[in-house]
């Protein structure tokens, strides 16, 4: 055994400078702009609590998607304002007393009310409210046409806090013609009124000047995975988690012979099949294919045969050597995310996010 096998040894670690030095690069090229770190989703995966405090003091503002997830960063000390995406889920969660220093993103009529009369209520205000418009993605916002009309009729909930805010449906594509006109068509209408603007995710805050505005709203990019579909990465960032296992099996198998559950795979020659432990359960796709390519000493090397719940198989064939407790990189630093990501029909998004609360995180 060149290894010892003394536990389980699947681990995700997460590089806390790489994602300091991804936040630097990004600030310089936003340097006009605040930054919103966006952390909904643990973080993408990463650990919200633990990315929000290696980060606090550098960037201005966090993002998350629903209240609950504020509260997580609220209850363990973060006290940077925290933008709650989805806006409020019911009127009630206004008055929730248990966090403090929220911005609310409100994007349907039914919000903006049950604001104004949050505003007028007793209560302490605590939270501030920003408007998001829809230009042209059409999942959620206001009508950016009644931009206007809307500022006029609730503008009891409008003051110096108020940031308009829309979010682009191609910023990632090859194609750039339909955030252009997202971008012009957002810009026409907000800049008629004298409040601060929020356009720009990763993709748009490095490739539309445009975009940029008052504030970024900064999340694949920062997590150091490319945000463009082409995976260009002109920023030059690192991958923030490394995703790594060891071989707890080897074996060699005749010509003919088929690996794992259904018997999907059979080698075409005498081969060498190492066995990873990491499988669904972690959060690696069951329906990653055969060759979706990891990591083991200085190679890639090909998946074979199903995902199981626990466990991979890997062609290992070609390796010059190989044991037992060799660490196989699922992704990382020796693995960009999004080759993987490519075999298995996914973007690093989803990888990064599915990885289960079974895998430890290690913070380097
Ligand atoms: N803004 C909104 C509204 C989002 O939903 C997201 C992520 O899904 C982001 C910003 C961050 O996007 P990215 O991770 O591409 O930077």
């Amino acid at each position: 055994l060149k290894r010892c096998i003394v536990s389980r040894r699947t681990i995700a670690t997460i590089n806390l400078n790489a994602l300091r030095d991804n936040l630097a690069l990004l600030m310089d090229y936003n340097s006009g702009s605040k930054v919103i770190a966006v952390v909904k989703a643990d973080a993408y995966g990463n650990g919200a609590v633990n990315v929000a405090r290696a980060i606090e003091a550098e960037v201005d503002i966090f993002a998350v998607a629903f209240l609950a997830e504020a509260k997580t960063l609220c209850e363990a000390g973060i006290s940077k304002p925290v933008l709650v995406l989805q806006g409020p889920h019911s009127q009630q969660e206004l008055y929730d007393e248990s966090t403090s220093n929220l911005i609310w993103m409100l994007h349907s009529e039914w919000q903006l009310e049950a604001f104004a009369k949050y505003k007028q209520s007793t209560v302490v205000h605590k939270s501030a409210a920003w408007l998001k418009f829809d230009s042209g993605m059409h999942r959620l916002g206001l009508p950016i046409a009644q931009l206007p009309d809307l500022l006029a009729k609730y503008s009891s909930i409008i003051d110096e806090n108020t940031v308009l805010a829309t979010h682009l449906a191609n910023a990632d594509e090859p194609i750039q013609d339909h955030a252009k006109a997202q971008i012009d068509d957002f810009l026409a209408v907000a800049l008629m009124v004298n409040l601060p603007i929020c356009i720009a995710n990763s993709a748009a805050s490095i490739r539309f000047d445009q975009a940029r505005g008052d504030y970024v709203r900064l999340g694949i990019a920062m997590y150091g995975s490319s945000p463009f579909q082409s995976h260009d990465n002109p920023v030059a960032l690192k991958p923030v988690m490394s995703l790594d296992s060891q071989i707890i099996g080897l074996r060699t198998i005749e010509k003919g012979e088929a690996v794992g559950y259904g018997s999907t795979w059979r080698a075409a020659r005498e081969s060498v099949i190492a066995t990873v432990s990491i499988g669904y359960a972690d959060g690696y796709p069951r329906h990653a294919p055969t060759s979706t390519p990891a990591w083991c000493e200085g190679q890639l090397i090909p998946l074979v045969g199903r995902v199981s719940m626990d466990m991979l198989t890997f062609d290992v064939t070609n390796l010059s050597s190989v044991a037992i407790g060799d660490v196989v990189q699922l992704w990382g630093d020796k693995l960009p995310i999004n080759d993987v990501a490519d075999h298995i029909g996914t973007i690093g998004y989803e990888l990064m996010t599915r990885i289960s609360a079974r895998v430890p995180r290690k913070y380097i």
